[in-house]
């Protein structure tokens, strides 16, 4: 039977909590010690999520356990910049904001960005998107920053949120909705090195792998795309405001150019698995030479669809002539950071449930999105919005943490915005992967629509903002 050890407030246990006949089950649970909350994956979302929590006024009486697989990071604020950075929204900070995060992030490094310029590589269509008054659209920033700004302020809710590092959740076991003296009624969850522990809400922020979805066996739409996404630091030929985030779309898929200061800018380039992999292995010459091609070359262009474009370019500017965008030369590169590149498949997923009765999911666990929007993680922190404000009520209201009851209103709003962004990101990535003319022409004429009308334009930014 397992009794308390000494390695902190987990106790070990032998085998898989499934395996265990009922009489054990209950002798073993009674020594796990019990969390109102535990969430499993300390990445940007779960160590939000837990931090979140921490700081909230209602949980101040409760008791939350934070789980991540890989060791507790120092981060050393290093002059070069990390090639792993997020485009983070408005409505991001706003979260960060809530528990102090943020200003932590405003203090080591983050780069604000005022316009966004998006463009065809096959024709002259573009759409721009740019704040008239002071605000910034959003914030480059890197992950690693996020992180060392979410981690001070889990540190200074220690007495509430235990962090457990090097700590990899193996198994689950799910109480029944109504459960017999015979069962417990909290989730049990399994560490790698045998120890194990008991809660009445566990929160999945395990990744777009997660094995708490596959664990309650929620189904996850996905697929893999045929791209890869290869990150890296660039220096700029010359120094400028650089306060533009750049994305031209090019058949084999969009490269982005992302502002870190006045001479750095990240680069998201996502292609095949094939041109990426020469991307990563070429000199860096002919890297760099890659790159101010990929921005500034016209070989995609066609006549036929360079005409038709501008015949309703102008048929829109003689109906609205405030409307059509001020095209900017987007800076060239000079160089690339030594050892900064780096390169990433990705797919997409989406779980059919956010919940079950005692667990949630959020971030890549319930919903993986391709780069090209800068969404991923900006939805993480939209679940973690939503599922703290649910989340404070019930506590405030004194309700069972894990009950259905708020955790649906939580899937219900949640799914209503991610299923649509999700699903016009796909649709974007799959109109942009071609070069066959029909749909070049039927994307340029509507990038070229949306882009003489500010309202469809405020609309766009209000919901990306989120
Ligand atoms: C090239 C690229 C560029 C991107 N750019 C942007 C951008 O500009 N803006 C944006 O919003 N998003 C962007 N994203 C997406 C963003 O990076 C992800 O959405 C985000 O990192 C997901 O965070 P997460 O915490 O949900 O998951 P993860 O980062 O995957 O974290 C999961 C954590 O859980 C831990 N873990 C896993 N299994 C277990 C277990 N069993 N037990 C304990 N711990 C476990 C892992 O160690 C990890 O720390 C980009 C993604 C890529 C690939």
């Amino acid at each position: 039977m397992a009794a308390a050890c000494g390695r902190g407030l987990l106790a070990p246990l032998g085998g898989r909590l499934r395996a265990c006949p009922r009489a054990s089950l209950r002798s073993l649970t009674s020594a796990a010690p019990l969390y109102d909350v535990v969430v499993s994956g300390g990445g940007m979302v779960g160590s939000a999520m837990a931090a979140a929590l921490g700081h909230d006024i209602h949980f101040h009486d409760k008791k939350i356990a934070l789980l991540e697989a890989g060791p507790r990071k120092e981060y050393h604020l290093p002059e070069s910049y990390s090639n792993r950075v997020s485009s983070i929204s408005p409505g991001s900070a706003t979260l960060l904001s809530s528990f102090g995060a943020w200003d932590h992030v405003c203090n080591l490094r983050c780069k604000p960005f005022r316009r966004m310029q998006v463009w065809d590589a096959c024709s002259e269509a573009i759409i721009t998107f740019e704040k008239d008054d002071l605000d910034d659209m959003g914030y480059i920033v890197e992950n690693d920053v996020v992180m060392s700004a979410v981690t001070k302020q889990l540190d200074a809710v220690a007495d509430r949120v235990e962090v457990f590092y090097g700590s990899r959740a193996v198994g689950y076991t799910w109480p029944l909705p109504s459960h017999s003296c015979d069962t417990s009624p909290w989730v049990q969850v399994e560490l790698a090195d045998g120890r194990r522990l008991q809660t009445k809400l566990l929160i999945g922020a395990d990744g777009h792998n997660s094995v708490v979805r596959k664990e309650a066996e929620i189904q996850n739409i996905e697929h893999q795309y045929d791209q890869s996404a290869v990150v890296a630091t660039l220096h700029l030929s010359e120094a400028t405001d650089n306060n533009v985030a750049w994305q031209r779309f090019l058949p084999t898929g969009p490269i982005a150019l992302l502002p870190l200061s006045d001479t750095a800018s990240s680069l998201v380039w996502s292609t095949s698995h094939e041109h990426a992999s020469e991307l990563l292995t070429m000199d860096k010459e002919s890297f760099v030479d890659s790159i101010n091609s990929a921005f500034w070359s016209n070989v995609n262009h066609s006549d036929f669809i360079d005409a038709a474009g501008a015949m309703f370019r102008s048929a829109l500017s003689l109906l609205k002539p405030s409307g059509t965008a001020v095209r900017q030369l987007p800076p060239s590169v000079a160089n690339v950071d030594p050892e900064s590149r780096a390169v990433f498949p990705l797919g997409m997923g989406h779980a059919t449930e956010y919940v079950r009765h005692r667990v949630a999911l959020i971030g890549d666990a319930a919903h993986r999105v391709h780069p090209l929007a800068g969404q991923g993680v900006n939805l993480g922190f939209g679940d973690i919005a939503c599922l703290t404000h649910h989340l404070s009520a019930a506590a405030f209201n004194g309700q069972d943490l894990g009950s259905l009851k708020h955790l649906l209103r939580f899937e219900t709003e949640r799914q209503r915005h991610n299923v649509s962004l999700i699903g016009a990101i796909d649709l974007l990535k799959r109109l942009y992967s071609t070069s066959l003319s029909p749909l070049v022409l039927l994307r340029t004429w509507g990038l070229q629509a949306t882009n003489a009308l500010p309202p469809v334009k405020e609309q766009i930014m209000a919901f990306a903002s989120k």
